[in-house]
């Protein structure tokens, strides 16, 4: 596809990123090889603003994957950043700043007992279900496909399969050793976890899913299903792990535990908890957490964990998200998704706008989507057109079809009407585009 506009100063960027860094990126999306052309560089952003080399402005709807929940530059964080940083950067020694970050998240989110703060949210289901397997002895890991979890090996297998896979890696470098111990079910579909659960009776330490996911595109769990999930872990002696990274401190105060009310045994964060820093955690079950080093035999550690600067960042993002705040960003998103649908549908486009409180995607099919199977059978054709016409328009959305849309507290009235302004040529542009 041939794009009107031009990019040079972020290609030549990219043309020297290439030369250096495996696909001139360090995390694959950011490449735009879903959608073509060139990725943009960032240089600032403020806002609901971001600014690429090429100087040129765009209303960001990735908030840098969902942490930007205040916008970017939030004048609050900015200042506890750095009054942070004038008193040194890390110490590798305990420090005030990760005790009050961690008592915040056990006020919040009620079935966190105890957290243990990490870098990543990789890391924190990496070390989540090391935990479950310490702490049951069993080997199996339960998980569902269009679920990401971050680059973890066991959680990478079968990522693309929408019926139950046994343990086949999806990534060179995940040994089938690896992979064998995952098992890969369908999302939505209690009846496939009953299923595995028979099948390997006493051998599963854990379910982890999504809380609700975002990163198939945003697809609801179905009423009940967590719940039942929750049910079929504790029949079985198995924990029931809830990954809020995405969802977490964005959906609600309590994250999607705060919508659903169902209780995990152990549930993982990051993203918002880190104020635009690397920061994240795990958490749960007292009895559970009891068994990580040094109080119990089950090994994680971190050089930067519990970073003064990167706590500091968090903490002072999460207490400005009161009431008010998720009001206002559930306006705003509700607000942009009848104003995209309505562009489609005044084109004719075939879609379906699927939310989670206020997370967001939009589908280009009109059938219901409930798992990764259904998610894959959308027209990704029209996603691509759309994308780029907004881009060129100033609006900065996920590069792919298959992830969740997110907007903060800074998203105002002109950022909105940007956006609207920007919809009657994108929707004509899916409308018109062909396979
Ligand atoms: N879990 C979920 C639900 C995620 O969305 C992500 C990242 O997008 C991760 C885990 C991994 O987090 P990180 O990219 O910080 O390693």
């Amino acid at each position: 596809m041939a794009y009107s506009y031009e990019a040079p100063v972020s290609q030549s960027l990219f043309d020297r990123a290439s030369a250096v860094t495996p696909g001139g990126v360090n995390s694959p999306v950011r490449a735009f090889r879903a959608v073509g052309g060139t990725p943009r560089f960032m240089v600032s952003g403020t806002g609901p603003y971001l600014t690429d080399a090429d100087g040129r402005e765009y209303v960001d709807l990735v908030c840098s994957w969902g942490p930007m929940i205040l916008g970017h530059s939030h004048p609050e964080v900015t200042a506890a950043v750095q009054e942070a940083v004038s008193r040194g950067t890390s110490f590798g020694t305990p420090g005030e700043g990760e005790v009050a970050l961690a008592e915040e998240i056990v006020a919040r989110i009620e079935p966190v007992e105890q957290v243990r703060l990490v870098s990543s949210g990789t890391e924190a289901t990496m070390s989540a279900i090391r935990l479950a397997r310490g702490f049951t002895g069993r080997a199996k890991v339960v998980k569902f496909a269009g679920c990401y979890h971050g680059h973890v090996d066991a959680l990478l297998a079968a990522a693309g399969s929408g019926v139950a896979t046994f343990g086949l890696p999806d990534t060179p470098g995940v040994t089938g050793a690896t992979a064998g111990d995952t098992v890969v079910l369908p999302y939505n579909d209690l009846d496939a976890v009953r299923a595995a659960f028979a099948a390997h009776p006493g051998e599963i330490a854990c379910v982890i899913t999504e809380a609700s996911p975002g990163n198939m595109g945003v697809v609801p769990p179905a009423d009940g299903f967590n719940a039942g999930l929750k049910e079929l872990c504790a029949a079985n002696g198995a924990l029931y792990i809830s990954d809020e990274v995405m969802t977490g401190f964005r959906t609600s105060k309590a994250g999607w535990y705060g919508v659903d009310g169902v209780r995990p045994d152990l549930m993982t964060f990051g993203k918002v908890m880190g104020g635009g820093f690397p920061a994240a955690a795990f958490g749960g079950r007292g009895d559970v957490m009891a068994h990580l080093a040094p109080a119990g035999p089950v090994y994680q550690a971190g050089t930067l964990s519990g970073n003064p600067v990167a706590t500091a960042a968090g903490l002072a993002q999460v207490r400005l998200l009161d009431d008010a705040a998720y009001t206002r960003i559930d306006a705003v998103s509700a607000e942009l998704r009848s104003l995209v649908g309505d562009a489609l549908t005044k084109e004719g486009v075939a879609h379906t706008v699927s939310a989670a409180s206020n997370m967001f995607s939009v589908f280009f099919t009109d059938r219901p989507v409930r798992d990764y199977d259904d998610a894959k059978k959308q027209d990704v054709f029209r996603f691509t057109a759309f994308f780029h016409a907004m881009l060129e328009q100033g609006v900065y959305l996920p590069p792919s079809a298959f992830e969740s849309w997110f907007v903060s507290t800074a998203h105002d009235e002109r950022a909105v009407e940007r956006i609207a302004a920007a919809l009657p040529a994108a929707a004509r542009a899916a409308s018109e585009a062909t396979a």
